[in-house]
């Protein structure tokens, strides 16, 4: 245990212990680094090397020919002796046209949108104050108040996950958060939330409402058309879901007044120069990611069939590149999707509402193909 000394210096039962250059860095930790920290484990990424990837929801397609070369004509001549730069601009510009943003919001750009939730989280957390989410949801919310010293709320979904509007409603009332995180769609069971509960949250909400729109290019809404109705709506995107995830690039769009706070708060040049010099080329090609979005809702769609079809499976509707369904066993599907060369995620053991539980990322439909043969010769 380490107690703060005369002016926040630290007093450790280590250094009755003799000179540091006694002490095993094991020690050293111990005494301080914060508890809550050293009880985390880090995020772990599975490892994929020779398996079809149905982990992540990342894009599955590669891009083609031409668009590479394009690419590496442009990489060839980035100068990167030199800083990237600071505004973003060009990535900036892109969003704009792409999005058809008014001049009036505000953009700040991430390091992929998980940067932002830190940004966020660390813009609000002052001593005391509160994040909300529904649980299950994105694991990273409540990773960031931990790091940021913020209290976690996380409000139970329904059985069918939907979001309990009156315990959101009591929570809201109880504990005031500073903060509320709602993925929309949500991650990790797919579905959107009604709007209606999302618009009575925002009313009554005392803070930030962050709508996480990761998996907005596969649903059929956004909170982006109203941002100008409620002065507290950041609306959080990212291009990690449609094809761009090694760029690492996520956008928060909000009123002006919210993005200048967040700007001070964001590294200086966390974007790299390379992602500033590919992302705007690849979000110029339009057609390209809406043929791959279109393709990839039409396998969803076969792939929630074909599961639903499987005796004693459950697939859960969706509006995202995932399925998330219930199998009879998931630690034994998961074992033998494995052995059959295909990496899904297995939920079993995360949440109550999660037991047996897989999800599933729409791939390429000849990975779907393996995906389906192999879950037909599972029953
Ligand atoms: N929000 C949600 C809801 C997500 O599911 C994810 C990725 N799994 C992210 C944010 C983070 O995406 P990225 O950092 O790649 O932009």
């Amino acid at each position: 245990m380490s107690e703060p000394g005369p002016r926040g210096t630290l007093v450790t039962p280590t250094e009755d212990r003799g000179p540091m250059s006694t002490r095993s860095p094991a020690e050293v930790v111990a005494a301080v680094v914060r508890p809550e920290i050293r009880a985390l484990s880090a995020y772990a990424v599975a490892d994929a090397r020779g398996l079809i990837k149905l982990d992540a929801m990342e894009n599955p397609f590669t891009l083609p020919e031409a668009v590479r070369t394009k690419i590496a004509s442009i990489v060839r001549d980035v100068p990167i002796n030199r800083y990237p730069d600071g505004g973003a601009r060009a990535v900036k510009a892109a969003l704009r046209s792409t999005l058809s943003l008014p001049d009036s919001a505000g953009l700040v750009l991430g390091n992929g949108s998980d940067e932002l939730i830190q940004i966020l989280t660390l813009a609000v957390a002052r001593p005391g104050a509160t994040m909300l989410a529904p649980d299950p949801s994105f694991v990273m919310y409540r990773a960031n108040a931990l790091l940021a010293g913020m209290r976690f709320v996380g409000v139970p979904l329904t059985e069918r996950f939907a979001l309990d509007v009156e315990a959101m409603r009591a929570a809201i009332e109880r504990d005031r958060p500073a903060l509320i995180f709602l993925a929309y769609p949500n991650n990790p069971t797919g579905n959107l939330f009604a709007e209606e509960g999302i618009v009575d949250i925002l009313r009554r909400a005392p803070g930030l409402v962050v709508v996480d729109e990761a998996y907005y290019a596969f649903a059929e809404a956004s909170f982006l058309p109203r941002l100008g109705a409620f002065p507290n709506l950041v609306v959080l995107r990212t291009v990690s879901k449609i094809g761009m995830a090694g760029l690492r690039l996520g956008y928060a769009v909000a009123a002006p007044e919210w993005t200048k706070e967040l700007d001070k708060v964001r590294a200086p040049y966390n974007l790299n120069a390379l992602t500033q010099a590919v992302a705007p080329l690849l979000l110029a090609e339009r057609e390209l990611l809406a043929g791959q979005a279109a393709t990839l809702k039409a396998e969803r769609a076969r792939l929630h069939a074909v599961l639903t079809a499987l005796p004693g499976v459950e697939a859960f509707r969706t509006q995202t590149n995932f399925v998330l369904a219930r199998v009879p066993d998931a630690p034994r599907w998961f074992d033998a999707l494995r052995q059959a060369g295909i990496l899904v995620k297995n939920l079993h053991g995360w949440h109550r509402l999660l037991e047996h539980c897989l999800r599933i990322t729409v791939g390429t439909p000849a990975e779907n193909d393996a995906l389906v043969a192999a879950l037909k010769s599972l029953c």
